[in-house]
């Protein structure tokens, strides 16, 4: 066992308490206040030199450092809902210790991993070392809706490199695909249903420009896959069953990988769908913009989107990350793409180059029965301290890298 792994022991008890508390309380989107109080406790008796809540309601701790590079480690404080409490095998919100494992809502999405970050980058000061530059440690607020926490804190804080902690086995994410909300509009005009001739029908054009997906060819990469696309829900203007809609759309959920933007996603289908359209009728296709209040009652518009991001795989700050994890963790590294989005995102789109790094099994979020072992919790945080004391070292060791 080394250093690290050996200062990670002796907090053990102190982190797998936490996390429990973390699960005991629940924080679905728009209702963080209670959780956030609790970590901005736990940061000010872990000696954060400061504190605080940003106006949105994300919780900020800093590690004041040297002149260096400020690095942020950024996780989120919400969950998905529990879904009926009977198909999970111990009460979703117990935090009951079972088998070495911490079981309950958010145990690896996202309270394990937050609970790793926040013991993990405060190590340093039980060690007595001083960070390079600072180190942010922040809680954000609405993740699961789309990353509404991280665009504003965003707005106050720029660090140089960030840290998303999200479950990935303790193995190096370099990046997802990105999730884009889109909306198929096609405009007809209205008339009594006794009498098609009168009107234009939207739900013709739409029909066919729903085929035309389905046989879509989708752009690939060999990293990341596929882009997709799912149409989802589907709706019209009208509540009368005997009466033509003047209006009719559609949602889509497309999945793009990091080189498709979605400008370019947009305009491709406003090509297929104006294809589709009859002469008398109109086709838009829009990204949506989506309202939302946090629970300090700051209200954020964004659009339906999670940006994707991906970082070479012979990128420095990879290579810094895996070396980093290599040494404090004893073992080989690997590095992977999540299957899911992520804040990372976020932060990417904001110029910050950003890794992914976390406990926890990624397969058993948004799932009943989620778990995180012990071991690997603990790991989890031996793993976040090697990287705020080493990342930054590491990454200017590189700069002859590609
Ligand atoms: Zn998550």
């Amino acid at each position: 066992m080394n250093n690290l792994q050996a200062e990670a022991e002796k907090v053990r008890d102190k982190v797998v308490g936490f996390c429990q508390r973390l699960i005991q309380t629940p924080s679905l989107p728009g209702a963080e206040g209670e959780i956030a109080g609790i970590i901005q406790d736990e940061m000010e008796n872990l000696g954060y030199d400061e504190v605080w809540t940003d106006v949105a309601g994300n919780v900020i701790g800093l590690l004041r450092g040297r002149s260096g590079p400020a690095l942020m480690f950024n996780c989120h404080m919400d969950h998905v809902d529990t879904g009926d409490p009977a198909r999970w095998s111990v009460p979703p919100y117990s935090g009951e210790i079972e088998d070495d494992a911490i079981w309950g809502r958010g145990a690896v999405d996202i309270k394990g991993p937050l609970a790793a970050q926040v013991y993990g980058a405060s190590l340093m000061r039980n060690a007595g070392v001083e960070p390079t530059g600072d180190i942010f440690v922040t809680a954000v607020v609405m993740e699961e809706v789309g990353g509404i926490g991280t665009q504003a804190l965003l707005e106050t804080i720029h660090p140089d490199f960030a840290v998303v902690g999200e479950p990935s086995s303790l193995r190096v994410a370099r990046g997802h695909r990105g999730r884009v909300e889109v909306i198929a509009r096609v405009r007809g005009r209205a008339a009594h249903a006794s009498a098609p001739d009168r009107g234009v029908n939207p739900h013709y054009d739409l029909a066919q420009f729903l085929l035309r997906l389905q046989t879509l060819e989708m752009r690939t990469t060999p990293d990341f896959g596929s882009s997709t696309v799912a149409p989802t829900l589907y709706d019209t203007d009208q509540f009368s069953a005997n009466v033509i809609p003047s209006e009719a759309w559609v949602h889509l959920d497309w999945r793009n990988i990091p080189e498709e933007s979605p400008e370019e996603i947009q305009a491709r289908l406003q090509n297929i769908l104006s294809d589709c359209l009859s002469d008398e009728s109109e086709g838009f296709v829009t990204v949506p913009k989506h309202t939302f209040d946090t629970y300090t009652n700051y209200t954020v518009t964004a659009p339906a989107l999670f940006p994707s991001f991906g970082l070479p795989a012979d990128h420095p700050l990879v290579f810094a990350a895996k070396r980093t994890l290599d040494e404090a963790l004893q073992r080989d590294t690997p590095v992977i793409v999540w299957h899911f989005a992520t804040d990372g995102g976020h932060l990417m789109a904001a110029g910050i180059p950003t890794i992914g790094f976390a406990p926890g099994d990624g397969t058993l979020a948004h799932t009943s029965d989620e778990y995180i072992t012990i071991d690997e919790l603990i790991a989890g945080v031996a793993g976040n301290s090697a990287l705020a004391q080493n990342l930054v070292a590491n990454l200017s060791q590189n700069e002859d890298l590609p």
